[in-house]
């Protein structure tokens, strides 16, 4: 069977620290679009560590990492968190890498930073780790599945092809030094190397485990609102950050995607720019994004965006994260409408209406004390369930986790 892990609202909610206890569980994880430009932060007993890349499954010995066909695959980055992962003591990870994925290549991480410069304060915020080139260059069906680099003939003339168009971009529009194809090629044979050992068919390998009655976990990066059809474009990712993806990223049949966990966090916080309704400002923004360092936006729980959110996911099962840190709180507004234009809604907007929307906040009382190390939903602070019940009745969504901790033990199940 396969389960999905994904985020409802605009990535950081926690979907690290869930995947990591559900892979305790499962057979397989695979990562199924996005790249390095994300991380995911995880606690366990080897200590705390920061993945973009890798399958946030590798730190058991019994499950096989997956970098399925929809991921921009950035070799050098995933192979130098890979040999960090070894390093720090955890035993060295199974993985398996689709002949399918396609490779992030280093003129993609250029023309990501010479198009930010060039775009100025007009930019989508991009982490310039080469995500947008590297989508772009996929669907104009000029670029570099993992399996090219195993003929080196047609590769050889497909890089001096591409180089030739990217070189009138860098001349003309960026005036930036020209590629030189035969030092791609060196660096695309230095790939090869690389990930020759761990190349294979993805699709059929996870077939023949669901033939086999294997539990397959697919790890989503960012939120439902990066999504670049449903979320807030522009300012979204350029792969689906949806489960429904999942099956094409990975390469699975959609019906077999059976359980769908929607990371939600307690409260909001975002990474970059874009419209974010329910925002503090002033706030003190005390948590950093785990690939960037960029400061998070912080802002109070906004039921709008999360219930549109877990719906685009297709939930079965929320997983409500980070509660523990709104303990210090007297009182905790909640989002629970959009005033649009004189109008209040709970759907939520197109971007363009999004801009104009102002929160309609409701405010629960806080309960005051630490809830961490808490196992039992009955032994909540009755305040604290109350916010739960809240939020749920909002989202219309069960809630079925909830984590009051960043470690694996720190997580309270919910009968729904
Ligand atoms: P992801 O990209 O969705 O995996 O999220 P990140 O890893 O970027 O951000 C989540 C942050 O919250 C990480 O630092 C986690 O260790 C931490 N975290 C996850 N769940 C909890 C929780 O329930 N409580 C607390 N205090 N921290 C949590």
């Amino acid at each position: 069977m396969v389960k999905a892990v994904v985020g409802a609202n605009w990535g950081d909610e926690g979907k690290g620290k869930i995947t990591d206890m559900l892979a305790e569980k499962a057979d397989i994880i695979v990562r199924f679009q996005g790249g390095a430009n994300a991380g995911h932060t995880i606690v366990n007993d080897y200590g705390k560590f920061a993945l973009h890349t890798l399958a946030s499954g590798v730190f058991y010995n019994h499950t096989t990492s997956v970098i399925g066909n929809g991921v921009a695959l950035n070799i050098p980055v995933f192979f130098k968190e890979y040999n960090e992962v070894v390093s720090r003591g955890v035993p060295a990870p199974k993985i398996m890498i689709s002949d399918r994925a396609q490779i992030v290549m280093p003129y993609h991480i250029l023309f990501d930073q010479y198009e930010e410069e060039r775009l100025g304060g007009k930019s989508f915020g991009s982490t310039k780790s080469g995500i947008a080139p590297f989508y772009s260059d996929k669907y104009a069906k000029i670029g570099f599945q993992v399996s090219e680099l195993f003929d080196e003939e047609l590769l050889k003339e497909k890089v001096k092809r591409t180089c030739e168009t990217k070189n009138i971009m860098l001349e003309h529009l960026y005036h930036k030094p020209l590629l030189d194809p035969n030092e791609i090629f060196d660096e695309l044979m230095k790939y090869k190397e690389m990930v020759a050992p761990y190349v294979g068919d993805v699709s059929l390998f996870l077939w023949n485990a669901l033939k086999e009655g294997k539990e397959i976990l697919l790890e989503g990066q960012l939120g439902s609102l990066k999504d670049p059809d449903h979320g807030i474009y522009p300012m979204v990712t350029s792969s689906s950050t949806l489960a429904g993806y999942g099956a094409v990223g990975a390469g699975l049949p959609p019906y077999e995607i059976k359980q769908i966990v929607t990371v939600c966090k307690a409260y909001s916080s975002a990474v970059g720019a874009g419209a974010f309704v329910s925002e503090i400002f002033g706030g003190d923004g005390g948590e950093f994004g785990a690939t960037t360092g960029r400061p998070r936006r912080m802002g109070w729980f906004d039921c709008v965006a999360s219930k549109y959110g877990c719906r685009l996911q297709g939930t079965t099962d929320v997983a409500f994260t980070v509660l523990d840190v709104l303990g210090y709180l007297d009182e905790i507004p909640v989002c629970t409408g959009y005033e649009i234009d004189g109008k209040v809604t709970t759907e939520f907007p197109t971007t363009t209406l999004l801009e104009k929307a102002k929160p309609v906040l409701e405010t629960l009382p806080g309960w005051k004390c630490d809830i961490r190390g808490i196992k039992k939903y009955e032994d909540l602070p009755e305040n604290c369930r109350k916010y739960v019940e809240f939020v749920e009745k909002h989202i219309g969504f069960p809630i079925t986790m909830i984590s009051n901790g960043p470690g694996r033990d720190d997580i309270i199940y919910r009968n729904k």
